[in-house]
Order: C-alpha cells, then structure tokens, then sequence
C-alpha cells in the first residue's frame, strides 16, 4: 500500500520513495505526494529521479486501490530509489482552486440553499453544477461577492481524520458519509474554519487569503433547475 503524503501534507513538493511496482512506464510507488486525478481536481504532474536519470511524470491514477504515476518511459525496476518532485506551480493553483470551489459552493449553499451536484477544478477555469429554482444573475455575483469577503478574512484550513462512527454522529457530516462506501473506516475533513467541513480527499491551501479573489467566468443553465457557474482565480 502507498503511503498517501498528500493526505497530511499539501504543501510537500519533494519527497523520497521506493518503486514497489512496475508496468512498463508506469510505476507505484511505497510513499507518494503526486495527487491522482479524482475528487473533480486534476492530478499533479512532476518527475522522479533515479541515480541521475530524470523521468517526467506526465498523469497519476488510482487503479484499483493503486496509485500509478505514468511516466515519459519505461526504464524503472523495483526495488528503485527515487526522489519525487512535483510541479508546484500547477498543484498550488489547484490547492487555490479548491478551496475556492469549497468556499462558493458553501456560500450558494448557505444564501440561496443550492445543493451542489458536481464540480470540476481546473488551472485556468473551475466549475460547479449544483440546482436551484431561480437563477439569477445578479446574485450569483453578489455569492461570489460574499465568498471573497469570507477568504479575505483568513480563516485556517484544518485537515484531520475523523472515525466513520465519529462523523455519522455529526448531522453537518451525516450527508457525507452516508454516501460514502462502508469499507471507509477513517475519514479526512477539510474544515474551512467557520465557513464549511466536509470529507474531502483533496489538497487545499492553509489559510483563505492565499485563495486570493474569485472571479465569475460564466455562468449556464444545464435543464430546469441545473445551473452551472464558472470561476477563476486572480
Ligand atoms: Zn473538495
């Protein structure tokens, strides 16, 4: 099993770690910082390196359980020490990114009782679906209004680990985890002091004010109460 440093760390960008599986360019390893795409956010991408030779990591993916880090060639075996380095530049917009969509999605939950249905982070560009009746403009803007008011107050980010038992207790959490498959003993939470908790496998900046500002991109109606909006980062 690999060992998920990511999970506790999001600010880690280099690490050590040993191959423990290999098919052909694609390698597990025992530790890993590189995120698999899930969770709508992106995977990161980076390099490993091994006695001097440099392999690009071009795509991370969860098999079956699996962590697998697709590499630009074969050439890795088993039993291989490498050193991990992430490109931090695409995984700190995507930490901003997130805890943006986590920020919005709370406020359009909270002010005009939308309940989320999707979302999809992106470098550039992010996006969240969720249904409400009436749809308006006007405020939309004033949400992300509000949700830029509530990042410029730097509130923490806390990441912790909560038993199943413990969450199904906790009618804020209850929703969560319900729909979560019962194999998930251990929960991660991502609390956004005073603003939103949920359980959340993502990677997230520490503090709100790194988040910066939220600027509206767009916003769609997808079907009679589907809307979807779409933001950036600035
Ligand atoms: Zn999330």
């Amino acid at each position: 099993m690999t060992e998920l440093l990511y999970m506790t760390n999001s600010y880690l960008k280099e690490f050590d770690a040993k191959v423990i599986e290999v098919d052909g360019n694609r390698v597990v390893l025992d530790r890993t910082a590189f995120y698999p795409t899930g969770g709508g956010q992106p995977c990161d991408t980076g390099k490993l390196v091994c006695d001097g030779r440099e392999f690009a990591v071009l795509s991370v993916k969860k098999e079956s359980g699996k962590i697998w880090h697709e590499l630009d060639r074969a050439g890795l075996a088993v039993g291989d020490q490498v050193h991990g380095v992430i490109d931090w530049d695409r995984r700190y917009k995507l930490m901003r990114m997130h805890t943006a969509c986590h920020v919005l999605a709370a406020v359009l939950y909270k002010e005009a009782g939308a309940k989320i249905t999707g979302n999809q982070l992106g470098l550039e560009k992010s996006r969240i679906d969720f249904n409400l009746e009436k749809f308006d403009r006007e405020a939309l803007a004033g949400y992300v209004e509000r949700a830029n008011q509530l990042l410029a107050q730097d509130r923490p980010v806390k990441i912790y680990f909560m038993d199943r038992e413990e969450v199904l207790k906790d009618p804020e959490l209850v929703k969560l985890a319900s729909v979560l498959p019962p194999a998930i003993q251990r929960l991660r939470i991502v609390e956004i002091e005073g603003i939103d908790r949920q359980a959340d496998g993502g990677t997230h900046v520490a503090r709100t004010s790194e988040v910066g500002r939220i600027v509206l991109l767009g916003a769609e109606n997808k079907g009679k109460s589907n809307r979807r909006v779409y933001f950036g980062l600035c």
